[in-house]
């Protein structure tokens, strides 16, 4: 654990804190990207060691957050037909659709199971030749490579019962919508260090410069964000419009150059449901179509979905910087991780979940 606990040293992380009061002149809002940043935040209290002139405000990175409810609804038709196997991680399986969540199919009678990786559901479809398989392939740039191995896997395998139901969104899209935005608050950015290990950085110059916003490449442990932090700073202060990374022990300006290369044998760009945010352009990643034979909403038709939102989860607003979890009127009370309203109150890095979690004096 040596490598770990270098990075969560407290008198480094108070050192670091104590630079970052120096360096402060006026009130700066900050959004991390990523919800393990969140988290890893609330959880270690980083907020708290800042000087009140810094605000954070979370970002939409939890793809469990964002996947839309009208795909979530989709999941549930596909998962409820008989001779299915849905097969998804397990985050999903709480998330509330418009009436009702993966487990409650489950209880039904539904075949849904947990997995780890994609390759977990290409081998149960490898041992079910008589039923469909499929993959709930969310998340961001992180897990496309992933997702993307195990649809060649069932195309060099001939696999007829394997199919993806596809909700990749990426993050320089959402960057842009959010800074675009009228109501726009965010004045740096604290990127995911771990969307930028696949991705590399050279999205962001041009956003940077575009919008006149700051953006340091961060990573997850308290050091990490807290360096990242004091980088955003620095740059706002000193008036510098730039990209940086202080994330150098894992990103390189380039990422990963074959895990995109997959990426982009696999998927294409395209338009996507943001859930509480809306359509973002050329937000997601579906299949190509040479790929259309693993595409579960072709093969399962169920295109005629209605979805219907809590009228009362703000979660869209949480997502986009504009509020708190505890400014929402049903936090802790109508909605609680045990009965949820929206899915940043499920997801293990939901914004609401992390405030549950850490503040207020609740515990999940
Ligand atoms: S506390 Fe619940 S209802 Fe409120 S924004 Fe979060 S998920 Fe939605």
């Amino acid at each position: 654990m040596k490598h770990l606990s270098e990075y969560r040293d407290a008198h480094l992380v108070h050192a670091i804190a104590a630079e970052i009061r120096k360096t402060v002149t006026r009130p700066w809002v900050l959004m991390e990207i990523c919800g393990g940043q969140t988290h890893a935040i609330m959880r270690y209290g980083l907020d708290q060691l800042l000087p009140p002139e810094i605000e954070l405000v979370h970002g939409p990175g939890c793809p469990v957050c964002v996947t839309s409810l009208e795909l979530i609804d989709k999941s549930l038709a596909i998962a409820s037909q008989p001779g299915v196997i849905f097969t998804s991680y397990g985050d999903m399986l709480r998330v509330p659709g418009s009436h009702r969540d993966l487990f409650s199919v489950r209880a039904a009678g539904g075949d849904v199971r947990v997995v780890y990786s994609p390759l977990d559901a290409i081998q149960i479809a490898q041992k079910n030749p008589d039923k469909q398989v499929v993959f709930f392939a969310i998340g961001f740039e992180t897990t496309a490579p992933a997702n993307a191995m195990s649809v060649l896997q069932a195309h060099s395998l001939g696999l007829e019962n394997f199919s993806v139901l596809v909700s990749h969104v990426r993050v320089p899209p959402a960057m842009h919508a959010i800074l675009s935005s009228p109501q726009n608050r965010v004045q740096g950015f604290l990127a995911a260090g771990h969307v930028c290990a696949v991705m590399g950085y050279w999205e962001y110059p041009p956003i940077a410069k575009k919008y006149a916003v700051p953006v340091v490449v961060t990573g997850f442990e308290p050091v990490d964000i807290l360096q990242g932090i004091l980088m955003t700073v620095r740059l706002l202060e000193n008036g510098q419009v730039s990209v940086e990374n202080a994330y150098k022990r894992t990103v390189t300006f380039e990422g990963n150059q074959p895990a995109q290369g997959v990426i982009n044998q696999v998927f294409m760009e395209c338009d996507r449901k943001w859930r509480g945010i809306g359509m973002i352009p050329a937000s997601g990643w579906c299949l190509r179509p040479e790929y259309a034979a693993f595409d579960a909403e072709q093969r399962f038709q169920v295109n005629q979905i209605q979805p219907a939102e809590s009228p009362i989860c703000i979660a869209g607003q949480i997502l986009q910087g504009l509020k708190k979890p505890d400014q929402c009127p049903a936090f802790g009370g109508e909605c609680t991780p045990q009965n949820p309203l929206g899915a940043t109150m499920v997801s293990s890095e939901g914004a609401c979940a992390a405030y549950y979690r850490y503040r207020a004096g609740l515990q999940v």
